[in-house]
């Protein structure tokens, strides 16, 4: 039975890496199927974030691939497995059963799918420090930068790291936006007592894109008093949005020192190397291996942020799986909308060089020259910027091309043009087609 039991659910398995790709993970291997009983076929996962995703995110697929594959209409269940939890279920449950289940948290956004490097150094280390001592090191935690690098992964790990060691946390997890429906709500219902209770009595505060508190004022005002309430009797918070607290505009001073009390720090864009990285990182997640051509192509490629990053990654697995499944260079032009040319190129310095003095009518001798006029400093940190982003040079190297600046001159450079373009749109739109010009020549 046991054997027909495997054979079945295997095959359940291999429809929906073929039929649906891009919501297969590697650790499907690790589902058991436990029984089949009256059309109700249970299979066992050891994580809670698992059988959230089994349930909200494949439980159609897998049903049409169950009938399929069975000939009859077969009905799932994902039966959490965790041995130790188990033995604390009915604690569990009473405690906090009702708030941690009602939170879902992405199975792939946890420490050993993140990738570490320059830019997130430090806010990947405060946010493994929260996670083993929260309420004690960094509070709060702040969390800023562009969209799609991270923000959202590294605290939704925080907290399934505070989850793993102990259900017992009451962690209290949502965007913004969701606090201020909530207030909202509670505000209308002259419900502020209950609303109150909930957030001042979790044990970790966890809030994304608190920009988005920006432009609500009583709902500023509520926010301070929960925030008092939580960091008065040490409980951790950690927030997230798109720029600092300082650089938000209409956020109460009062906030803003309040934010800033414990830790802030940003993440930055992963240059190429990280970039690779990633894309190795995520391909290993969803079981597939590709070429490393491929992966140095979608990395040269996009360079915006780590979500289209992903995408692309996505994208061209997809078109693989129409076809034989194999992940080739050619397929990732296609998907990516390139002919295939004969030869992948390598961007070198000297190309960056060459464009960037063209367009801003210098000479390479001002730029490895010693002059900090704007007019030179300028394209000069394009060109580190550039650089950082497009071939495989460290730090080091890139300063090396420029006068033997230092490593710090050119992270230093590559965060003031990476400010710009976030704020400054002309700036933007020169540095993309800089870019542009260089990827397709
Ligand atoms: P943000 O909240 O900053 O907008 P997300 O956390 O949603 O960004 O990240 C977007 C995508 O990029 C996610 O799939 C996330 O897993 C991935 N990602 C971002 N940074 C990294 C990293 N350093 N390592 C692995 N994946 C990353
Ligand atoms: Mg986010």
């Amino acid at each position: 039975m046991a054997d027909v039991l495997t054979d079945i659910w295997d095959k359940i398995l291999s429809y929906l890496q073929k039929h649906h790709s891009q919501y297969w993970r590697s650790w499907f291997e690790q589902i058991e199927p436990i029984g089949l009983e009256n059309g109700l076929l249970r299979v066992g996962v050891p994580e809670r974030s698992w059988q959230q995703y089994l349930k909200q995110k494949c439980n159609e697929t897998l049903l049409e691939a169950a009938r399929k594959i069975t000939g009859h209409l077969i009905s799932l269940e994902y039966v959490y497995t965790d041995q130790n939890d188990l033995l604390n279920s009915d604690l569990n449950q009473k405690q906090n059963g009702e708030n941690n289940d009602l939170i879902f948290f992405n199975p792939d956004y946890t420490f050993g799918n993140f990738v570490v490097g320059p830019c997130n150094r430090l806010a990947h280390a405060a946010c493994i420090a929260v996670s083993e001592s929260p309420g004690c090191t960094y509070n709060p935690l702040f969390l800023h930068g562009s969209v799609g690098l991270g923000k959202t992964h590294l605290m939704q790990a925080v907290c399934q790291a505070m989850l793993k060691q102990t259900q017992q946390t009451r962690i209290m997890y949502m965007t913004c936006e969701t606090f201020v429906n909530d207030f909202i709500r509670a505000v209308e219902e002259g419900n502020l007592y209950d609303f109150r209770y909930k957030y001042r009595y979790a044990d970790i505060l966890v809030i994304d894109d608190i920009q988005f508190l920006a432009e609500r004022e009583r709902s500023q005002e509520e926010f301070f008093h929960t925030f008092n309430t939580l960091y008065q009797s040490r409980k951790q918070i950690i927030l997230s949005a798109d720029c600092s607290p300082a650089e938000m505009p209409r956020l109460e001073d009062r906030l803003v020192s309040r934010f800033n009390q414990g830790l802030v720090t940003r993440i930055d864009k992963p240059d190429y190397e990280m970039r690779m990285a990633i894309l190795y990182k995520k391909a290993s997640i969803r079981g597939i291996d590709p070429p490393e051509d491929v992966i140095s192509f979608i990395a040269r490629k996009i360079y915006s942020n780590t979500r289209e990053l992903e995408g692309a990654l996505t994208k061209v697995h997809g078109l693989a799986m129409l076809e034989d499944g194999k992940i080739t260079i050619e397929l990732a032009r296609q998907a990516l909308g390139e002919e295939p040319t004969p030869a992948h190129r390598q961007i070198t310095i000297s190309q960056i060089i060459e464009s960037v003095t063209e367009h801003f009518n210098v000479r390479l001798s001002d730029l490895q020259g010693k002059r900090r006029s704007r007019s030179i400093a300028f394209p000069r940190q394009i060109c580190m910027y550039l650089a950082r982003d497009l071939t495989g040079h460290s730090l080091e190297e890139i300063g090396g091309h420029f006068g033997g600046r230092d490593h710090t001159t050119v992270l230093h450079a590559y965060r003031n043009i990476d400010r710009l373009c976030d704020n400054d749109e002309n700036i933007r739109f020169m540095v993309n087609s800089l870019m542009t010009g260089l990827t397709q020549k």
